[in-house]
């Protein structure tokens, strides 16, 4: 079982900096023992252009047996032979995930005292897993890796080369790459997904697992189109431990909540009002903004990305001309409430067959997201780390591409004119930034310029001619209907 990490890197940031992030000298090959065998971590390649760091582990069949005893699926008698026949040797699985996590746990938890601004910062990678096993095939691999970050090659391996007639095995040579990510992300990533696709018999599930798999995805599991799948594959398919984990992810409940439950929670969980909310209700000025741009383009089938509780989507909804109104939210609290708002239990037919919520993120790619007219993102940009902001911009403008696309945000500097706010306060405590007319016009410009739309910006509120309007629109229109492919060859 075999896998490779490689990057690249220039005189200035070399490569071999790799060994400081993984805390393994690049000119030493070292050896581990771990509980399924002996792991070695050596560099096949390493200089300042490029550092390739390998991670081999020759698996110990006895004592994976002797571990495995009465604590994995099989234990029928015809297991009994599979325990020591078997590919485990051989093929990347979940026991490389177990040694990954043993040899590089500092790696993994993106502790660096040597390069700490190496570790934090994404930097160009290349994974290649020569033999793993994919339940799936090559298209789960990628609707596992892809939303991620990852552009991934997946070839299916074949079972016998000189009989290709008897078609492919359940294995794939994998290939990741990407620029986007911080080798702990990465890591983290094959921590949980090398297992998941490998998807057989795991020695270790026990109820921390749920810890595990919580800590590891932070920040890229909750939302991951493919969550479920991750989540009930990676703890075996044990629904009670499966449960315990989308509980915490908060799906379970979404599903399940009923008014009493709802309306608990609706009452704990905060509105975002704002200061000024009382006076000039600028939430209402905001909504009627985005109707009326909407109006403008044309569009009949809306998306309301990060939609909170839905008070947009309930007033589009009074308006036959949107035909399709779907919220989307990252946070399951919000659309358990949205939907009691909008009384979706209660809706007749033909308004029912209008609306649609779900729970997603915008930091991924998502094909659920695909051909509508309009997107809007009304005070949501705001809600997300910087560093994140890439992520979002490539899942609307990238992948999803509606024609038209609605964003608003606070203009920072109308808040000397807020009464209530102390100076140099964001308007919201989740707000992770907010930013002046020019930072906003630079940003949109810069997405609409590298996606192919043109862009305009309405002033939404009382435009003060020294600080400008209190929220800043921008009108993002698609300049021709190009498809993904050709706006990235662009
Ligand atoms: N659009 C609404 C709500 C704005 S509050 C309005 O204008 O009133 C911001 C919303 O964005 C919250 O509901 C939050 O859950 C959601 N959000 C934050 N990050 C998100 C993400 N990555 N993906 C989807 N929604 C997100």
């Amino acid at each position: 079982m075999f896998l490779t990490i490689s990057t690249s890197g220039t005189a200035a940031l070399p490569a071999t900096d790799l060994g400081f992030l993984l805390h393994k000298h690049p000119e030493k090959a070292q050896t581990f023992s771990t509980s399924y065998g002996t792991a070695h971590v050596f560099y096949p390649h390493a200089d300042a252009e490029r550092c390739t760091a390998a991670l081999l582990l020759e698996v110990d069949p006895v004592a994976l047996v002797r571990r495995g005893k009465g604590k994995g699926r099989g234990g029928a008698p015809d297991a009994a032979l599979a325990q020591y026949v078997n590919d485990r040797p051989y093929a990347a699985s979940s026991l490389l995930a177990v040694a990954l996590s043993a040899v590089f746990s500092s790696a993994l938890r993106g502790v660096c005292n040597a390069r700490p601004e190496r570790a934090a910062a994404p930097l160009p990678l290349r994974i290649e897993v020569p033999a793993l096993p994919a339940r799936g095939g090559p298209d789960l691999v990628r609707g596992l890796f892809e939303p991620l970050g990852w552009a991934v090659t997946a070839e299916p391996v074949a079972l016998d080369t000189e009989f290709p007639e008897w078609g492919a095995s359940r294995y794939v040579r994998l290939v990741l790459e990407s620029e986007v990510l911080t080798l702990a992300e990465a890591l983290r990533h094959l921590y949980v997904l090398l297992p998941v696709l490998d998807d057989a018999k795991h020695y270790w599930v026990s109820s921390d697992e749920v810890d595990k798999l919580l800590r590891a995805g932070e920040g890229w599991l909750p939302g991951h189109p493919e969550q479920k799948l991750i989540t009930s594959r990676y703890l075996s398919r044990r629904w009670s431990l499966t449960r315990q984990a989308m509980e915490r992810l908060e799906l379970v409940r979404l599903a399940e909540a009923d008014d009493s439950e709802v309306e608990a929670i609706d009452n704990a969980v905060e509105e975002e009002t704002e200061a000024e909310e009382k006076p000039t209700p600028l939430a209402v000025q905001r909504r009627e903004a985005i109707v009326a741009a909407l109006h403008a383009s044309g569009a009949a089938r809306v998306l309301d990305l990060g939609c909170g509780q839905g008070q947009l989507v309930h007033e589009l909804l009074k308006d036959e001309r949107f035909t399709e109104v779907v919220g989307v939210d990252v946070s399951v609290r919000a659309l358990a409430i949205a939907s009691r708002r909008l009384k979706l239990d209660r809706m007749g037919e033909r308004q029912a067959a209008r609306v649609r919520l779900f729970q997603g993120s915008l930091a991924y790619t998502d094909n659920r997201l695909k051909g509508y007219d309009a997107a809007v993102l009304s005070e949501v940009v705001e809600h997300l780390d910087l560093p994140r902001l890439p992520a979002l911009e490539y899942a609307v403008f990238g992948h999803a591409r509606p024609k038209t696309v609605l964003v608003t945000t606070p203009n920072v500097e109308y808040n000397v004119r807020w009464e209530t706010l102390p100076a140099g306060h964001v308007r919201h405590g989740d707000h992770r930034f907010e930013w002046t007319r020019e930072e906003f016009c630079t940003w949109a410009a810069t997405v609409a310029e590298r996606h192919g739309y043109n862009v305009e910006f309405v002033p939404v509120g009382p435009d003060d001619p020294e600080v400008g309007p209190p929220t800043q629109m921008a009108a993002f229109t698609m300049k021709s209907e190009k498809t993904e492919k050709e706006a990235k060859a662009a």
